[in-house]
Order: C-alpha cells, then sequence, then structure tokens
C-alpha cells in the first residue's frame, strides 16, 4: 500500500487538509520551510485511516462526479449552463476575486437556511498572508472571506469539525480539495447526506507561501508588520494589497503579480493536476478574460460552469432572488480562449504522466477525466517535450 509518507516525499501532497480531517487533529497541517502546508507527524497514521486517506488522497487519484445526464465536452467535461455571471450586489461583486459569484452563492445558501454554514478559507486575522479554513454562517461573514487566496490553503483540515455538526452545509474550494471530498465519501457516508453544495474556483495553481514572501520582501517589510495581505479583489483583478500595523500599505497590480509563470511558485501537484475545472463540483466559476489576462479592470464578470443538477436548481434560484446577475451563454471553444494555459495542460498531462513514471512515480489515478484522449492531440515532438520536462521536474522535487 502507498503511504502519505511517500506522497510527501514525492511532493505531490497539495495540502487539502484532509490528513487533519481524518485522523481528528492527531496529525495537523503544518507550513514547510520551503512554504507548502504538509501533514505533520507523518509517521502517526492508524492503519486504517491511512487507507482512507490513500484512497482520496489527490496527490495519488482524481475522479470526476460527472452527470452523465449533462453533455460531455473534450476539455470541460459534463456541464449544464455556461454563461457569464456576477453578484448583484455591487459591494459584493467588487470585493470578490472575480465577480463575486461563489460569495453570492454561498450567501444564498446560508440565507435561505438551505445551509447552515459555508466551510471555506480566509486570511488568518493572526496571520494576514496565511490561511485558515472557516464555517460562515451568515451572509456577513461568508462576505468576509471573499477573494482568492493564491497561498497554500488547506480548507479540508475543517471537514471533520464541519461533518460533526450534523447539519447541511456547503463547499467552497479548489478542484483538487472536491474531489477528495468526492473520493471521501465513499468512507464516509454523512459527506453525501450533509454537503448541499460543492462550489469551486477554476485553478491554474496553488503558489507556496515563498511567493507572498518575496513580495514582502520587495517592499521591505516583514511579515510580523502585516495586517492586510489580499491578492486581488476590491475591482476585477484589483492589485494585490498590502497593510501594516503601522499605517503604511503597498501594491501590486495584477499582472506585475501573475504575469511571469517562473515566479508563481505553484506546488508540483498543480503541474500534474487532471482536473482544474472544478469536475467534482456543482457549480465551477472561472475569470472570463479574453486571452487569459486581464487587459484593465472591470465592474466583475464570472463564468460558470453547472455541473449538476444541484447546481443548476441553485444558479435558478440565487437568480431568481436577485442574488447573482446571469448574463450572456459562453460555449466550451469561447471558454478554451479565456482559459488557454487549462487547455494547454489538460492536452499535456498523459504526456507529464509517462515523465513521472520515467523518473519512477506513479501517476495520478484519473477517473471520468479524459487525459489519454486529450494527450493524442500533441504532436510526437510536443509529447516528448512534456514528458522529459515532467521527469526533470518530479526529479528536482524529489532531491
Ligand atoms: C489558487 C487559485 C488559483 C486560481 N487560478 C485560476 C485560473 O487559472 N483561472 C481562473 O479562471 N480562475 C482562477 N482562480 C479563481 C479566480 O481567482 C476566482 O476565484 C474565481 O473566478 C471565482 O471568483 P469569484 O469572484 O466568484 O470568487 P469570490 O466570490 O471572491 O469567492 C472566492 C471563494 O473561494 C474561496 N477560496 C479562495 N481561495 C481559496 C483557496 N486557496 N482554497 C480554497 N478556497 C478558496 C474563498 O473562501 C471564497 O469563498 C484561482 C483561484 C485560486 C484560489
Ligand atoms: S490527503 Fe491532502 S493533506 Fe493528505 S497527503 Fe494527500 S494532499 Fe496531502
Ligand atoms: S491546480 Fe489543481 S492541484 Fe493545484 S491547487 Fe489547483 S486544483 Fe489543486
Amino acid at each position: 500500500m502507498r503511504t502519505v509518507a511517500q506522497v510527501v516525499a514525492d511532493d505531490l501532497c497539495i495540502g487539502c487538509g484532509l490528513c487533519e480531517a481524518v485522523t481528528s487533529g492527531r496529525v495537523q497541517m503544518a507550513m514547510t520551510p520551503t512554504g507548502s502546508l504538509r501533514p505533520n507527524p507523518l509517521d502517526d497514521f492508524r492503519p486504517e485511516e491511512e487507507r482512507v486517506i490513500i484512497d482520496a488522497c489527490p496527490g495519488l487519484v482524481a475522479e470526476a462526479r460527472a452527470d452523465p445526464n449533462l453533455p460531455p465536452d473534450p476539455i470541460w467535461g459534463h456541464h449544464g449552463t455556461m454563461r457569464y455571471a456576477w453578484a448583484a450586489d455591487p459591494e459584493v461583486r467588487f470585493a470578490a476575486a472575480t465577480g463575486g459569484v461563489l460569495t453570492a452563492l454561498g450567501q444564498h445558501l446560508v440565507a435561505s437556511k438551505k445551509a447552515a454554514f459555508v466551510l471555506h478559507v480566509g486570511a488568518d486575522p493572526a496571520q494576514p498572508m496565511r490561511n485558515r479554513w472557516v464555517m460562515s454562517e451568515s451572509p456577513e461573514e461568508v462576505l468576509a472571506n471573499t477573494g482568492s487566496r493564491y497561498g497554500p490553503a488547506a480548507p479540508l483540515a475543517g471537514l471533520e469539525t464541519a461533518l460533526d455538526r450534523s447539519e447541511p452545509f456547503a463547499i467552497i474550494a479548489k478542484p483538487c480539495d472536491l474531489s477528495a471530498i468526492h473520493r471521501q465519501a465513499a468512507a464516509d457516508p454523512r459527506i453525501d447526506q450533509l454537503v448541499v453544495a460543492r462550489l469551486a474556483m477554476v485553478c491554474g495553481g496553488q503558489s507556496r507561501l515563498t511567493k507572498s514572501q518575496r513580495l514582502l520582501e520587495q517592499f521591505g517589510i516583514s511579515e510580523a508588520a502585516v495586517s492586510l495581505f489580499r491578492y486581488r479583489g476590491r475591482g476585477n483583478p484589483g492589485p494585490t494589497r498590502v497593510e501594516t500595523w503601522d499605517g503604511r500599505a503597498f501594491e501590486v497590480s495584477y499582472l506585475e503579480m501573475w504575469q511571469d509563470e517562473a515566479t508563481w511558485d505553484v506546488e508540483t501537484r498543480c503541474k500534474f493536476c487532471p482536473d482544474a475545472l472544478g469536475e467534482a463540483s456543482d457549480v465551477a466559476v472561472a475569470d472570463v478574460w479574453p486571452g487569459g489576462a486581464p487587459t484593465g479592470e472591470d465592474e466583475g464578470f464570472s463564468g460558470i460552469i453547472v455541473r449538476s443538477k444541484v447546481g443548476e436548481l441553485l444558479v435558478e434560484e440565487a437568480a431568481a432572488e436577485a442574488q447573482i446577475v446571469l448574463g450572456e451563454p459562453i460555449s466550451p471553444r469561447e471558454l478554451d480562449r479565456m482559459q488557454p494555459h487549462q487547455v494547454r495542460k489538460k492536452q499535456a498531462l498523459a504526456a507529464r504522466y509517462e515523465g513521472m513514471a520515467d523518473a519512477g512515480v506513479s501517476p495520478i489515478d484519473t477517473h471520468g477525466l479524459r487525459i489519454n484522449e486529450l494527450g493524442r492531440r500533441l504532436s510526437p515532438a510536443q509529447a516528448a517535450d512534456e514528458r522529459s520536462g515532467a521527469a526533470t521536474r518530479i526529479r528536482a522535487a524529489r532531491s
């Protein structure tokens, strides 16, 4: 049997937090010196706990929660409604990462009492550059945790606490987190009983903390001085803004922060991510900039990808109750042009998985994610490049 220690040694742990939930906090998520959240200690799992984790761990497996009644698309998977959308409340729309749809849907779920709370993440008030999981019980609390947190985040560390409440709840999380929950549902029936909505952001990758630490170095401030660290929002995309306890403020634009992918310090798992598009969610929400990058600020437009009947109903209700506004439909090929990096990655994965095997690491076991089918779109030269690059990356990550 594979072990959590092996997943961590191969650098395929994304730090989702499931290890902490399954061990009821005996194993905790802790920040490593290289800026990633990893379970600690690695030798304190009971055999039955480790078996359950291995069956769901994003470092080993990813599974779509596809609704076969919805039309499939080779890139985007089974989907229902795909269209522009944004939060109807201008305050939410302005504060949120993009159009505020995730926040507005979360607010709708708690306001309508369909969910007693939303399990998601936000800045840690004691260390605002870092993240913590939260259970937001009111629309105001959901809004207080709006926005994208690009650094390490472990929403599933809160899963056991959430399930223990025995109340219906919603989850907002990254696609890898939601795949882990979907897999974990086989071992824990409370998940399908209690989780009333699974909402994802389309995800280009989680940065290690080093990315944010470098920004502080650039500003010449220490982490202890930081009172606010906002990656984006208050505009779309809005600047990355850092404030200090003694009243200073620093900003860089979204493009200054993210234009050069080589500076993202992205987790190894992200380079091999078979589902960054939220195929285990009820609704996934994306940026919709043509070409994949902003050319300026706008009022905040998101793209929604509905993936289940639950998601369709949620979107219909939230629109009928004027919590979100629905815009024009978006076709899968238009979405390709808004997310070209996702299309490239999805097509490259089959070759990257061969590279993983070359480096002696088992590729992520994928279910319903069309990796081999899409891999055939690469030319032999492209596939060879992806394969050797992946093997090099894995060897470097393990050394
Ligand atoms: C690491 C990361 C990478 C991303 N990459 C892309 C990309 O490549 N393409 C793209 O289209 N969009 C990407 N996004 C998503 C995009 O930034 C927006 O989050 C998305 O469009 C939803 O916007 P919104 O205004 O509806 O979200 P908001 O209304 O601002 O709500 C965001 C919600 O997500 C939760 N959340 C934030 N960060 C995390 C996290 N790290 N883990 C779990 N939950 C979190 C918050 O708690 C909040 O509830 C990424 C987001 C993250 C966090
Ligand atoms: S379950 Fe999550 S936290 Fe545990 S090893 Fe896997 S990715 Fe890491
Ligand atoms: S790219 Fe994939 S593995 Fe990385 S954080 Fe996003 S969903 Fe998770």
